[in-house]
C-alpha cells in the first residue's frame, strides 16, 4: 500500500528585529547563535530519520519557514538542504518552499537556491505601500519586494508566493485595493491574505492599549476579504482556502497538508508535528534545544495522542476551510460524537457551511468568519 504524502517543515527562529504583531518564537539573529542552530538543526534531521515513523517515507513537501530563513547565509541554508538529503527521502517531484524577507536576499542567493533544488520562494511583502510597513513595525520597504520577486524570476523560480496583510492600523480599503493591484503587476503564481489579528505581548497589542495604534475594525476586515476575493477572482486566481489564493495548478502542497489533517514533522524550536494519529512540538527555547541536540536527545517538549474522534473533529475542522469542503458524512459523524448537531444544523441553516450533496464547506460568508466557525464545532 502507498504510505500517505509526508510534509516536512524546518522552522529556522532568527530574524533581524521582530514585527509589532509578531508573536512566533524567535531570537535577534546573531552570527555565532545562528551557525551553533544550523548545526543542531542538521543533528535534528539525523536524530529524527533514525527515530520517527517518518523514517524512510517519501517526503513530498519541505517548507523552511520561520522567522526569516533568509537570515542564514545562503551557504547555511543549503548545508541544511543537504542534511535533508543525507537522512531522508525526498519525492522526485518534492515541492520546497523558502520563505524569505524580501530585504535579506540577493540575485546571487536565489540562483544559488534554485540551483540546490529550492523550487519556490515566498516572500513577506505584508503590503505594498510604504506607510502600514512604518505603522505595523515592519522593516524593509515596497521596492524591496520589487525587486526581490524580479530577480527570483530573473534567477529562473516559476512558483514565488506573496505574503499579505490586511487590516493594518491606518490602512483603508482603497490603500488595500492598491496593494492588490500593486501585487498583481508583479505576477505571483500564489498570494496568502491575512487578516491582521492582535496577539498577547506583542507591541501592537500594547500599542492598541495605549491608544497609539488604532485596534483592528472587524468590519473593514470583511470589506477587505471581499475585495481580494473579487479582485484576485477576476485576475484568475483560485481561492482554495480561507486565506489562499493560486493561479492554477499552484496551491501550496506543504500547507494543503495542514489542512487535509495529512501528516507532518516538523524540525526546529517550536515547530509542531503530527504523525501517526499524534501530535508533538518541540521545546521553544534556542538555547534548550541546542543543549538537547547536544547531548543527542531529540528536543520533544510535549506529546499529546489523538483519539479517532479528534482525528476527525482536527480533519472536519481543518478541511472546511478548503474551497473543495470535506465529505459530508463526516461533517455529520463528528456532529455525532461532539453532540454538535444543534450547532451544525443552525450553520447550516444560517448558510455559512454549505452542503451540495456529498461535500460540506464554509460558504463565501462562512470563510468570513472561519475562526469562529471552528471554535463553534471543536
Ligand atoms: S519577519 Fe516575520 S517572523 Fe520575523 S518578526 Fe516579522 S513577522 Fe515575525
Amino acid at each position: 500500500m502507498m504510505s500517505p504524502p509526508l510534509g516536512l517543515y524546518l522552522h529556522i527562529p532568527f530574524c533581524r528585529q521582530r514585527c509589532d504583531f509578531c508573536a512566533f518564537y524567535l531570537e535577534i539573529h546573531r552570527e555565532g547563535r545562528a551557525q551553533a542552530f544550523v548545526q543542531s538543526l542538521i543533528q535534528e534531521i539525523g536524530l529524527s530519520a533514525q527515530q520517527h515513523v517518518a523514517a524512510g517515507r517519501p517526503i513530498q513537501s519541505v517548507y523552511i519557514g520561520g522567522g526569516t530563513p533568509t537570515v542564514l547565509a545562503t551557504t547555511q541554508l543549503i548545508a541544511i538542504l543537504s542534511g535533508i538529503r543525507t537522512h531522508l527521502a525526498l519525492a522526485s517531484d518534492c515541492e520546497i518552499t523558502v520563505e524569505a524577507h524580501p530585504s535579506t536576499i540577493s540575485e546571487q542567493d536565489l540562483v544559488q537556491l534554485l540551483q540546490a533544488g529550492i523550487t519556490r520562494m515566498s516572500f513577506g511583502a505584508e503590503s505594498m505601500e510604504d506607510g502600514d510597513l512604518a505603522r505595523i513595525g515592519r522593516p524593509g520597504a515596497v521596492c524591496e519586494t520589487v525587486t526581490a520577486v524580479t530577480q527570483a524570476r530573473a534567477a529562473g523560480f516559476t512558483n514565488i508566493s506573496l505574503d499579505l496583510m490586511y487590516g493594518l492600523p491606518g490602512q483603508s480599503l482603497e490603500g488595500w485595493q492598491r496593494t492588490l493591484a500593486y501585487c498583481l503587476t508583479l505576477e505571483p503564481t500564489h498570494l496568502s491574505c491575512y487578516a491582521l489579528t492582535v496577539e498577547e505581548d506583542t507591541r501592537l497589542a500594547s500599542n492598541i492599549q495605549r491608544r497609539r495604534s488604532p485596534a483592528p475594525d472587524e468590519g473593514l476586515q470583511i470589506e477587505m476579504d471581499e475585495a481580494a476575493q473579487r479582485m484576485l477572482g477576476d485576475a484568475g486566481y483560485e481561492r482554495y482556502e480561507v486565506s489562499n489564493y493560486a493561479k492554477p495548478g499552484y496551491a501550496c502542497r506543504h500547507n494543503l497538508l495542514y489542512w487535509t489533517n495529512g501528516e507532518y514533522l516538523g524540525l526546529g524550536p517550536s515547530a509542531q508535528s503530527y504523525l501517526d494519529g499524534t501530535r508533538f512540538g518541540n521545546i521553544a527555547d534556542l538555547a534548550t534545544y541546542d543543549t538537547s541536540l547536544a547531548e543527542n536527545r531529540l528536543p520533544i517538549a510535549d506529546r499529546i495522542r489523538l483519539s479517532e474522534e479528534e482525528q476527525l473533529r482536527d480533519a472536519v475542522i481543518f478541511g472546511l476551510r478548503l474551497i473543495h469542503g470535506i465529505p459530508t458524512h463526516r461533517l455529520h459523524q463528528h456532529a455525532a460524537n461532539y453532540g454538535h448537531a444543534a450547532i451544525t444544523a443552525r450553520l447550516l441553516a444560517q448558510q455559512l457551511i454549505e452542503e451540495d450533496g456529498e461535500r460540506s464547506r464554509l460558504s463565501a460568508r462562512g470563510r468570513l468568519q472561519a475562526d469562529t466557525i471552528a471554535g463553534q464545532l471543536y
